[in-house]
């Protein structure tokens, strides 16, 4: 391979590493302060770490590409393997984003603390008013 190629492949793979360092860590910062957030809050900063997680893979399978396109030698299986993880990330944002919308319908009584529907007047454990 040209030898200028190669070094700049070097550096988009070191590139590619960093980021995804990067991105890990923003990760676990991020879980550590939703300790004591509110569900809706801790629920967001999941599926916004998801999110992260998608774009490091959707980098890696671009520069796995264009590898691919510049006749480099790669896993066999590096696109499946990269794709299946895309799809594994994706159904937990799916899943998510379910108990999101299900915790913006929910109010918590004043009185006894059940879980109740938005639209409800009344709490159906206690009878108090919502
Ligand atoms: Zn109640």
């Amino acid at each position: 391979m040209d030898p200028k190629v190669y070094k700049m492949l070097e550096k988009a793979k070191i590139f590619a590493e960093k980021t995804g360092v990067a991105a890990t860590q923003a990760a676990q910062n991020a879980t550590k302060v939703a300790g004591d957030m509110a569900q809706a809050t801790k629920l967001n900063l999941q599926i916004f770490d998801l999110n992260t997680e998608c774009e490091v893979l959707y980098k890696e399978m671009g520069k796995l590409v264009y590898d691919i396109h510049l006749g480099i030698d790669v896993e066999q299986d590096a696109m499946d393997k990269y794709l299946s993880e895309v799809d594994e990330i994706q159904a937990k944002i799916d899943d998510l984003r379910l108990q999101l919308s299900q915790t913006k319908q929910q109010v918590t009584c004043p009185v006894c603390g059940k879980i109740c529907q938005k639209d409800d007047v009344y709490c159906a454990a206690c009878g108090a008013m919502l």
